[in-house]
């Protein structure tokens, strides 16, 4: 890239300003480790100023009528659907999705959470009666107030959205600080939004890091939540941050999930998970990364699983095909480098793939698609959360054991169960503490949540969950109900 792009200012009040104070962050494509664009980290001054534009805008814009938000809200589907390339762009160099993958996925998974709202708001009843029980008891919802919307790289649009657009359709107004390693289809997105026309101060960006925006807005008296969505050491710095001004807090953290594959599993299982949990370099929350194989299934699900490691290709992001980007930074690269050497060091066997960059490649945040086998649960590699290309292969002798194997972490976000035997997978998924399961290969349908539970955070993100989230409920009784 010849010139950096010039990203440093801010969107706030309706238009694009500069930071109070000059403090510059290259944003480096994981590809080649240059830098693409700088971009600015705000100050207390300007997360002050983001607030205020939001809080001012408040009044006006939860008095709106649903009708007139779910038009703005249409204009930005409209816009992100014509503009999805320069969102795909956006993406593949700020955090390293493959073109195709990051429009086909990443910018088709905010597009997919836009629509999603639509629908249930559509269908959404902002005030009804309690029940049959109590005919003039009613429960309104109402929006919540200012919300600083704290997001992370991996799947940048996906979190903006299911944050950004329940926010706008309760009628609470914004600020939005993404992750500052992958600020820039944020910033993209910010131009949708000016561009749909929504009043000044509705929406607001301030880029910033953890220890200055992120703080900033998690103390901040006029800010009323905070939805988070990234580690579980950010979510429990916000969560005590927060706690003085006893704000909400509605969080989105990471995940190790197992995926239980019985003997009778359809074939294509193995193949599915292994895929699964290379997808987006492994940078995904709900990755099912502990494959738990029960015994007499497992040699060969661990030879499948090997071979997919290995036809699985490794590329720029730059360039069109199927195969998986780097990781997003230098950092997570060394932290994936010190993970594989501990499962290494710590006895796992070693059935693809490895330590350092894949054959040929000299430059980029490359991890080779890594298979361990013979791990136990409580290795470093199956306890902690890699968010790499690694799979972790555990052999189980029971329905039992496997579920315990499968609840022993500190996280519950998303787990994967895999027979024919409906009655079993019935049984089992009923038993794993998670907020979500997926059994052979059925995604969940459109309009579930997305969330978990332990230190995965326990919000509930997407469908009419979702919406509720940015709204405080308020019961009434006495409610005339010939009057309207
Ligand atoms: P991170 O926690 O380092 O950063 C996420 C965001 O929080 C960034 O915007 C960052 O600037 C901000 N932040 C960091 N420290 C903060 C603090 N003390 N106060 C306020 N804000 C702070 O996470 P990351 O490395 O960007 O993302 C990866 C993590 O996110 C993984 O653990 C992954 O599992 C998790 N994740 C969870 C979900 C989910 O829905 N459960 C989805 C995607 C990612």
């Amino acid at each position: 890239m010849d010139t950096l792009l010039d990203k440093r200012k801010f969107y706030i009040d309706g238009q694009w300003v500069d930071p109070a104070r000059a403090n510059d962050l290259e944003v480096v494509d994981p590809s080649n480790e240059e830098a693409v664009a700088v971009i600015s980290l705000g100050g207390q001054e300007d997360t002050d100023a983001a607030v205020a534009a939001a809080k001012a805008a408040f009044p006006a814009w939860s008095r709106t009528s649903p009708t007139e938000r779910l038009g703005y809200v249409e204009k930005i589907l409209e816009i992100y659907e014509r503009r999805a390339g320069d969102m795909a762009w956006a993406i593949s160099h700020e955090m390293g999705a493959p073109q195709d993958m990051s429009l086909a996925a990443q910018v088709g998974a905010g597009r997919g959470h836009i629509k999603n709202f639509i629908k249930a708001f559509k269908e959404f009843e902002f005030i009804r009666p309690l029940g049959d029980h109590a005919p003039t008891t009613m429960v309104a919802w109402e929006p919540i107030g200012v919300v600083g919307l704290i997001t992370p790289w991996n799947w940048p649009m996906n979190q903006v959205t299911l944050k950004v657009i329940p926010a706008l359709l309760a009628g609470d107004t914004v600020v939005l600080k993404p992750s500052e390693i992958a600020p820039l289809s944020s910033m993209v997105f910010a131009e949708y939004l000016d561009e749909a026309g929504l009043p000044k101060g509705v929406f607001n960006l301030v880029n910033g890091d953890g220890a200055g925006v992120g703080t900033q807005l998690s103390t901040h008296e006029d800010v009323e939540m905070i939805s988070f969505t990234g580690s579980t050491r950010a979510g429990i710095a916000i969560s005590k941050a927060a706690a003085d001004t006893l704000k909400k807090v509605v969080l989105e953290l990471g995940g190790k999930g197992a995926n239980i594959v019985f003997a009778d599993a359809d074939d294509k299982a193995v193949i599915r998970g292994a895929q699964h949990c290379f997808n987006n370099s492994g940078q995904s929350c709900n990755a099912p990364t502990r494959m738990l194989v029960e015994r007499s299934a497992y040699d060969r699900a661990v030879e499948t699983a090997a071979k997919v490691a290995e036809e699985t290709s490794v590329a720029t992001a730059h360039q069109s095909g199927n195969h998986i980007g780097p990781v997003v930074s230098k950092q997570q690269w060394d932290k994936i480098q010190g993970l594989i050497q501990a499962g290494i060091d710590e006895g796992a066997r070693l059935a693809a793939g490895g330590p350092g960059l894949p054959e040929g490649v000299n430059r980029g945040y490359f991890v080779r698609p890594t298979v361990f086998a013979d791990v136990r649960n409580d290795m470093t590699i199956a306890q902690q959360e890699i968010f790499g290309p690694v799979l972790s292969i555990i052999p189980f002798d029971d329905e039992e054991q496997a579920v315990a194997i499968a609840n022993d972490t500190p996280y519950g976000l998303t787990n994967y169960v895999q027979t024919q035997d409906g009655a079993k997978r019935n049984r089992v998924a009923r038993q794993l503490r998670a907020g979500m399961i997926e059994m052979n290969g059925e995604s969940r349908g459109a309009g579930s949540a997305f969330g978990g539970v332990k230190m995965s955070g326990r919000a509930r993100e997407g469908g009419v969950m979702g919406l509720e989230e940015f709204m405080d409920s308020k019961f009434i009784s006495g409610w005339d109900r010939d009057a309207g």
